[in-house]
This record gives structure tokens, sequence and C-alpha cells, in this order.
């Protein structure tokens, strides 16, 4: 038996045979061609792009109907650099010219491709990352060399997925009744294969690391996405423990429903709201489903996924309206500036060069205070937004006092224009930062006299503590929540925002993990944003807690040494206090 930790990117346990697909990986050799054999190569080619074409067009067609049009945006990206002009002729010149073959003409031209993409200027976004290239250049692959991947269409018997690397719309595509789950070597949490996989509520962990050369298809696998744990080959012990968690998640699945409107509440009567997390107006619904007391962090940048041009303002407000009207009277929705740059998405607008850290580049509100036509139009969209309910604006990536002043100023001029033009919105709209960089942990006190609230992104602010990439599963072992450090900058935080009478809450992944949540309580948060997914686990703990035990807890949690320790020291109070929980992800 081979237990393994991976990042856990949608919660559920699984057990089956494991289908292991891409064990050898797809290697493309350079390649030439014969002069003679030119013309036969270019025939190859433009039937293996016709075809990769066809089948974008109806993966766009299939998850626009099945998940709505924002996921099948993304696929409708794809679709078009089939046909894109220089795409081709570069194909063409790498066939014809060079005499390269069709295989590696692709694999070729799809990075130059990337390369023309990232330095483009003026009003476009590039909402491609690595994923979505991957994706268009396996498609293409996939009819030059035959399809690898085939078992995943005609499957038998159900599975669980064991891959490299799952693309986008290989996750979309999966069948939910055929695919009981998947784990991947590489990839990280936020992604679009993560993204898709939460949304298809299909259990996942991602950056394993290698494994694949350890298992075979047929092995019996477990696969714990709440827990970012795979399984291979478990023995009965394990696998009686899994089994008895994915049965009770099973029956829990069915209860949520019936429990929604169950209070927050700890066992001594504290209310803990819980708000939830969404990248799509649609997701909205999946808040209000689970009992969310509203959207405490709506990751706008998702609106410019898939698309070559910018949002135009009526979109943004649109987007805005649309959540807000699902959300209904009292139930209040943060809405994040963009956050574009590092890991998501590449924008035009950010810099011309390609950056050599980009996560300590030009990112999120960096780049919306270097481009403020761009910052504007969404800051008119939110404002005008906040005249039909409860908005909130929120800034992300704030690393220092004076960024934050020029992001208040801002909104307040836009405030100015839309007064002057007689437009309708909120003059009093609450104002918050997110806490995600440690300047700004440490400088919370001075924060908190400027703003009305915090939010902890607690993804970027562990990132930049430990100094580890949160999409590089090779530094993994040092992202940890459970890192005393991060534990102190949080407690920094919530401290400064209950001195000066300001609202705090948390909204990176680690509130969304029940075995957080006695500690995060602890440590005096009375607000918690998560994946709508992960809210009815989230709740079943807080339903289980007592605060001055939480509080004792986190005495004792900050009095450690390192993350291992703080990891097992709440392993033993979860059990304690929620035994069924444990290894269970969600409920
Ligand atoms: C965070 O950093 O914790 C966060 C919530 O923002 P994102 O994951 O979108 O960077
Ligand atoms: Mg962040």
């Amino acid at each position: 038996m081979i237990t393994l930790r991976g990042i856990p990117v949608s919660a559920g346990v699984a057990i089956g045979p494991a289908l292991v697909l891409d064990a050898e990986g797809v290697r493309i050799p350079q390649r030439r061609v014969a002069p003679e054999q030119v013309n036969g190569e270019i025939a190859r080619l433009h039937a293996a792009l016709a075809a990769a074409a066809f089948e974008a067009t109806q993966t766009q067609r299939d998850i626009t109907a099945r998940l709505g049009p924002q996921y099948g945006a993304i696929f409708a990206a794809h679709a078009l650099l089939f046909e894109d002009p220089d795409f081709l002729a570069s194909l063409d010149v790498l066939v014809r010219t060079e005499r390269f073959s069709a295989e590696y003409a692709v694999s070729r031209a799809v990075r130059e491709f990337v390369r023309t993409f990232e330095s483009m200027g003026e009003g476009t976004f590039l909402a491609w990352r690595s994923a979505d290239l991957f994706d268009i250049e396996k498609r293409i692959l996939k009819h030059l060399l035959g399809d690898r991947r085939e078992p995943l269409r005609d499957l038998r018997e159900p599975v669980i997925v064991l891959a490299r690397e799952l693309t986008p719309s290989e996750t979309a595509t999966l069948d939910r009744n055929k695919v009981y789950a998947f784990a991947t070597e590489h990839g990280g949490r936020t992604s679009h294969t993560a993204i898709m996989a939460n949304a298809m509520d299909i259990p996942a962990v991602v950056g394993l690391g290698h494994f694949l050369n350890d298992v075979s298809s047929g092995d019996p696998v477990i696969v714990d996405g709440g827990e970012g744990v795979l399984v291979l080959d478990p023995d009965d012990e394990v696998l009686a423990h899994y089994r008895k968690a994915r049965d009770a998640r099973l029956i829990k699945s069915g209860v949520w429903v019936t429990e929604r409107n169950l209070p927050s509440v700890t066992t001594d009567g504290v209310h803990i709201a819980l708000f939830g997390n969404i990248e799509f107006p649609d997701e909205a619904t999946a808040c209000t489903a689970r009992g969310a007391g509203g959207v405490g962090l709506y990751r706008t940048e998702f609106l410019y996924v898939g698309r070559d041009s910018d949002p135009s303002e009526e979109e943004h407000f649109r987007a805005y309206l649309r959540v807000i009207r699902e959300m209904g009277e009292g139930r209040p929705v943060v809405i994040r500036t963009l956050d574009l740059g590092a890991d998501k998405f590449v924008a035009a607008h950010g810099p011309k060069e390609p950056e050599k850290n980009p996560s300590l580049g030009v990112r999120s509100i960096r780049l919306c205070l270097r481009d403020t036509p761009l910052f504007t139009k969404q800051l008119r969209a939110i404002l005008r937004a906040s005249a039909f309910g409860d908005v909130r604006v929120m800034f992300p990536m704030i690393a220092t006092l004076p960024e934050l002043r020029k992001c208040v100023f801002l909104l307040r001029e836009v405030m100015e224009d839309l007064r002057e033009a007689g437009v309708a919105f909120n003059p009093n709209v609450p104002v918050g930062t997110m806490i995600e960089v440690p300047s700004a942990a440490v400088m919370a006190n001075e924060f908190a006299r400027e703003i009305d609230f915090f939010s902890i992104g607690t993804n970027d602010l562990i990132q930049y503590t430990v100094a580890a990439d949160r999409t590089n599963e090779l530094v993994a072992d040092l992202y940890s929540p459970a890192d005393p450090a991060v534990l102190r900058l949080i407690k920094a935080v919530v401290d400064a925002a209950r001195t000066h009478g300001k609202g705090v809450n948390v909204c990176g992944e680690m509130s969304g993990d029940p075995l957080f949540t006695p500690l995060l309580v602890g440590l005096g948060l009375r607000q918690l944003s998560l994946a709508p997914n992960n809210l009815p686990a989230v709740k079943a703990m807080v339903r289980r807690l007592d605060v001055g035990d939480c509080e004792r807890i986190a005495v004792e949690a900050l009095s450690l040494e390192s993350a291992r320790d703080v990891t097992n020291y709440l392993l033993r109070q979860r059990q304690r206090i929620h035994p069924e929980a444990a290894g269970g992800g969600e409920e």
C-alpha cells in the first residue's frame, strides 16, 4: 500500500480500479521529412486540424449546455485558435519550408504562438494558461498520433483516472457516471482543471508528484479529494475506513439540502457566518443551495476566461447583477476587483516583456493601478451594481498603505463621476482589502484605520510568507496553512480588525477545510468564505464547536514550532470534536 498526498482540488471520496493514462508521456522528437513527403504531411496536418477544431466546437456546445456559457467560453477560445491565420501560416512554414514533421510543427507552433500572444499589446486579453495550450496541442496531436486517451470515451466500467496531467477539456468531457475521481502528478489548485473538477463535483487531487510508475490500470485505488490523498493498493483496514467515509458522504450529500437552513452556530451560541467563494455568476446558485450567508469572494477575473477582448462595463455590471439577484435580500456580495496575472490569466494589459517572477511582478492590483481605464471601468460597474443590493468592494494583493490609498482615491473619483452623471450607487459601499501579502498583515493596524473590512487570502499569504509557489507541487511540503508563521500573521490581522472594530474574514482554501475551523474560530474569526462544495462540512464542524475550547486550541497551536506539529495537533482535535469528519473530506 502506498499513501500519497497532493493538492486537494475537489472534495469527496472515491474507491475503484485505476485507469492509468500517459504513463510514458507524449514526446515529440524533432523530425524532418523528405521533400517528396511534404504534401502528404500537409494533408495529414490539415486533416488533424479540422478534426481537432470540430471537436473543440463540439466540446464548447456540450459544456455550454451542461455547465453554462462561462465554462463553454473556455473552449470557444480553443476553437478560435484553429482558424487563426498566423497560427496556420506558421504551421505551413514549418512543414513546407523547414520540412518538419506535422507533429513537431504543431508542438513548435503552439509554443511560438504563446510567446507572440504574451507580448501582444493593446486592448486584448490573453485568457490562456499553459494547461489550455497543452490542451490544444494535445487535441491536434491526438489526431496525428492516434488517440492515446480514447479509453476515456468508451469506458465500460467506472474507474479512477490517474494521469500525469489532465487538460481542462479532458476534465470537462469526463463522464461523471464512469469516472469516480481523478488524480494527477502535476497541476495546481487554481488551474482550469481544478475549477472544472469542482464545478462537476468530481473528487480530485492534483500535484501528487511521480506515482504513475507504481500503479497499473486495474489496481484498486482510493482518492480523497477533500484531504488531497491518493492511496494505491490499499489494505483491508484502509479500504474499510474510506468505504465508511465515502458512504457517510453520500448519505450526507442528500442530507445537506435539508440541513442548509440550520444555523451556523457553535454549541455555545456564537454565530459563525459562512459565505461562498465564486468564480462565475452561475455558482451563486451553488451558494444559496448550500445555505451560504452571502458571497464572500467573487473572483471577477474569471470574466476574462476564454475571450480575446475585454469585457465591457455593461458585461461586468450584468454579471454582478446576476449574482446579487441570486443572493437576494440580506446576503452580501463581496466583489473583488481584478486579480489578473501570475498563475491566473496573462493579460495583454500586463508587462510587455515576460517577467522572471510573475507572482512578484505586475499582477493584480499592481496591474490595475497601472491601467486606470481598466480599473475604473470595473469600479463603475461595481458601484452601479451597489444600487441593487448589499455589494461590497474589495481590493486584492495590497502590499502597502499608499497602494490602498490610491485604490480608495480612485473609487471616490469614480463615485464623483457617477454622481455628476446622475447614476445611482451606494455612496456608503463597504470597502475592504485582502490581506495576502505579509507586509499588509504586519501593517494591519494601520490598514484597519482606512477600510471597513479585511479578508485574509491564505492561498497567497502562505505562498508569500514561506516563499513557496502555490502551484508548484515540488514545494508543496513547505506550503501549509498550518505553518506557525502564517498562523501568527492571521492572528495579528484578526487582532487589528477587532481593535478597530472592523470586519475580518478568511477566504483562502484554508477556510474550506474543517480541520482548520476550530483553530480559525479560536483565533477570533466569526466569518469564513469558502468554495460552496465545502460549506456543508464546515457548517457541520461549526455546529460541534465550543468557542472556549477553540480558543484553547488556538493558544496551543500558536505555541507549536512547525506546520507538521500544528497539523498533527489539529488532527487530534478533529478526532476528538468530530470523529466522523476524519478522512472524509466533505461530509
Ligand atoms: C487567496 O489568495 O487566498 C485568495 C482567496 O485569492 P486567490 O486564490 O484568487 O488568489
Ligand atoms: Mg490571492
